[in-house]
This record gives C-alpha cells, sequence and structure tokens, in this order.
C-alpha cells in the first residue's frame, strides 16, 4: 500500500497527514475550505523544522516526506489512486455520512476507508458504503505528531484483514496500537468526555478558577495536562460533539455541561479559536 488520502485538515487531520507522509506514504490532504488548508500546510511545515531542529528527522528525510505530501480540494479526484482513505471532518454523523458515500463511488474496490470518530460507530459509518468489512475506526490522538496511540476499532461488519491493514499502517506511522471492539466512546473518548465535562459543572459550580482545577488535577491525581488545558487543545466544539452523541447513546451522565454549551455559543472554541477556557491570542508561537 503506497496513497493515503487524508480528508479533513483541522486539527487532527494535518496531524494525520504529517505522521503518514513521514510514515513513508504518498499522502493527498484534502479540505473544502481552501484557506483552512493553507494554515494546515504552514503548521504541517513547522512541525517539519521543529523536527529537524530536534534532530528526530534529518534534512534530507524531511524534504522527502514533504515532497510525498500534496493538498488538494478535490475528494472525487484523489481518491481514486487511494489505498487506504481517512476521514478527519466534524464529528456531525451527516457530514461523515455525506463523505463516506462520496469516496465509496470514487475508491478503488480495495481500498480502505478509515475513520478518526471519537465516538461515533463505525459499523454505522460502515453502512453507508458497499464494503462495510473494509471500514473501521482509526482513531489518532491529539497533538498526531507526539501522541504514541492510535485506537482501533473494529464494527460488527469489519473483517479481521481490515484491522491488521489498519494495525500495520499505524505502526509504519510510528504508532503503537490496541484493537478493540466497537462501543460508544471506546476506552479514550468515554473516560476523557466524563473528566473534561465534569471539570466544566465544577466551573459553573464556583469550586475552582480553571488553573485551580487543572493544578489540582495535574498534581493530586498525576495527569499530564488538566482537563481545561486539554480541552481547549481537543477544541471545545468538538468535545461538545462528543458529549452529545454520548449522551444519546449511553444517558444522563454524559449531559454536556450548560456552561461548555456557552462557551460553544459564544465561539470560544480553545487554541484553533484564540480562546477557549484560557485566553491564547498573546501567547501563540
Ligand atoms: P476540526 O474542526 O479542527 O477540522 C475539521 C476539518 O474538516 C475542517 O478543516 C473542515 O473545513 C473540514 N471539513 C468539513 N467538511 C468537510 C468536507 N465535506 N470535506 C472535506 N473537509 C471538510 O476537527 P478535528 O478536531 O480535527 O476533528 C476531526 C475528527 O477527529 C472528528 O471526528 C473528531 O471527533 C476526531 N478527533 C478529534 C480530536 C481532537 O483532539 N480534536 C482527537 C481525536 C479525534
Amino acid at each position: 500500500m503506497k496513497n493515503v488520502v487524508v480528508i479533513g485538515s483541522g486539527v487532527m487531520g494535518r496531524g494525520i497527514a504529517y505522521v503518514s507522509a513521514a510514515g513513508g506514504f504518498l499522502t493527498t490532504l484534502i479540505d473544502i475550505n481552501e484557506n483552512q488548508l493553507k494554515h494546515a500546510e504552514k503548521e504541517v511545515n513547522a512541525i517539519f523544522e521543529k523536527g529537524v531542529l530536534r534532530k528526530k528527522l534529518t534534512l534530507e528525510s524531511m524534504e522527502e516526506a514533504k515532497s510525498r505530501l500534496h493538498y488538494s480540494i478535490s475528494l472525487s479526484q484523489n481518491v481514486k489512486e487511494a489505498d487506504l482513505v481517512i476521514e478527519a471532518v466534524p464529528e456531525v454523523m451527516e457530514i461523515k455520512k455525506n463523505i463516506f458515500e462520496v469516496i465509496d463511488q470514487h475508491a478503488k474496490a480495495q481500498c480502505v476507508f478509515a475513520t478518526n470518530t471519537s465516538t461515533m460507530s463505525p459499523t454505522e459509518i460502515g453502512s453507508f458504503t458497499k464494503r462495510p468489512d473494509k471500514v473501521i475506526a482509526m482513531h489518532f490522538f491529539n497533538p498526531v505528531h507526539k501522541m504514541p496511540l492510535v485506537e482501533i476499532i473494529k464494527g460488527l461488519e469489519t473483517s479481521e484483514e481490515t484491522a491488521l491493514f489498519i494495525k500495520r499502517a499505524a505502526e509504519q506511522m510510528g504508532k503503537e496500537t490496541v484493537v478493540i471492539n466497537e462501543f460508544p466512546g471506546f476506552v479514550t473518548s468515554r473516560i476523557s468526555a466524563l473528566v473534561g465535562n465534569e471539570a466544566f459543572y465544577m466551573l459553573q459550580e464556583g469550586v475552582g478558577t480553571p488553573e485551580e482545577i487543572d493544578k489540582a488535577i495535574k498534581l493530586g491525581l498525576n495527569y499530564p495536562m488538566g482537563p481545561f488545558e486539554l480541552g481547549d487543545l481537543v477544541g471545545l466544539d468538538t468535545r461538545l460533539n462528543n458529549l452529545n452523541y454520548l449522551h444519546a447513546k449511553l444517558g444522563e451522565k454524559y449531559r454536556p455541561a450548560p456552561l461548555l454549551e456557552q462557551y460553544v455559543k459564544a465561539g470560544r472554541l480553545g487554541r484553533k479559536s484564540g480562546r477557549g477556557v484560557y485566553d491564547y491570542r498573546s501567547k501563540e508561537d
């Protein structure tokens, strides 16, 4: 397998495109929004350059990897040659459905489709295609170039062959893997959404400032990041979408905190919008 197409050049897609090109795959990153694609290219180049400075890769291997990575707004055209498509568009089923219907029409019969969904059902996503045995969730973590895990989630119809194919691809991208069976929220999102939401309830109740709550969790529970630092990194809109989905599937304990909903309504989405729980506008490098 040689050709990887990554759909969605946001927080996750750009990182996935980076590890894919660095891992030796011919990679095309696609977005409907040209501006977003330009931002993604800038950020991916910055990750490459930092990698060279930190001696994680040589100048020559950076140039080779960059030459394997292309950016495009044309989905149907690029998907034709793909061996693996990784979808990283927003966590909204209707958007994902449209994408999978389109790629199913244009991709080769043997092409495998992966979704980077944090919570949604790969079985349901597979049902939008005529190849449910070749559809799987390939859940990367943020920031993709630093986080070691890919959580691989098999849907009801996903074949063992597809799971093995994805495991090998993830390993070639430098990642460790776990392979699990589908249940809403998988392993990681189920825990992470609960902790992040509870922190918002605490903030709403006036238990402490974001700084105090984050510090308590980091130093008292030995988490590498506080729940608000992580929420701002993940994107509060993405976190809210995850919670809405888990609330519908798993019940009351996942009801999104009203304060989180208010932040999203105000456009305070986290690092990507310059302001979330914390303010990044003067601190961005
Ligand atoms: P994001 O909002 O940062 O980026 C989504 C991108 O998809 C945007 O650039 C948007 O322009 C693009 N897009 C929208 N519709 C499109 C279409 N029809 N065709 C092509 N591009 C389209 O979202 P994100 O945070 O990168 O999340 C993407 C997926 O990854 C979601 O399913 C999310 O749950 C999952 N995820 C997110 C994180 C995280 O920390 N943010 C971690 C793991 C998994």
